[in-house]
């Protein structure tokens, strides 16, 4: 009976996530990485409780997410909401950070992960009234910080507060905060 009633209860939580997903406009593939419900099935969950019905609108997206990370630090305003994110992915603990600084994935389920970074994306909409991302690029953040390690958080030489920055480019410490500080005109 428990063995049962803890499939269930799997099952349901894998079930409310790809519900919860589908609203976010995730892609079928990343739900798929998170529930491990097949394509067809995402499709009729889909067409159950989204398609038909009036006043809910809903696009489902195919492909690939998006990888680029130039867009996460190319303005000083993507790159302070890019920060935010990553703050409220720490909190949520979909991602972790090592003693010495770079982040590291989280030994969780792919329910789980996926449960945190929904955390994460609703209450970054919920603060950002004119949001730059989306639910798929913040799932690109967490993906670029925690798997590929190309953004990281470095760290402001003005205020000394962090901040995500690409790997690979050449790192000015000065963080998008200070730098909105300094020219408000250029957000
Ligand atoms: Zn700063």
């Amino acid at each position: 009976m428990r063995v049962t009633d803890d499939r269930y209860a799997g099952e349901l939580a894998k079930f409310d996530l790809a519900i919860r997903m589908i609203g976010h406009e995730a892609r079928t593939g990343t739900i798929r990485a998170c529930t491990g419900f097949t394509e067809d099935r995402i499709r009729k969950i889909y067409s159950t409780y989204f398609k038909l019905r009036p006043g809910i609108t809903v696009r489902r997206k195919r492909g690939k997410s998006p990888t680029q990370i130039t867009g996460f630090v190319s303005s000083s305003r993507r790159q302070s909401e890019a920060t935010l994110i990553a703050c409220l992915l720490l909190y949520t603990g979909a991602i972790d950070l090592a003693a010495r600084g770079p982040v590291k994935s989280v030994g969780v389920s792919s329910v789980s992960l996926g449960q945190r970074v929904c955390d994460a994306f609703e209450v970054y909409r919920a603060l950002q009234p004119e949001p730059q991302f989306s639910f798929e690029r913040v799932w690109g953040l967490y993906r670029a910080l925690a798997v590929a390690k190309e953004l990281y958080f470095a760290r402001c030489g003005i205020c000394e507060g962090p901040y995500v920055q690409d790997a690979y480019a050449l790192d000015y410490q000065r963080c998008p905060f200070c730098e909105l500080k300094d020219r408000p005109a250029q957000v």
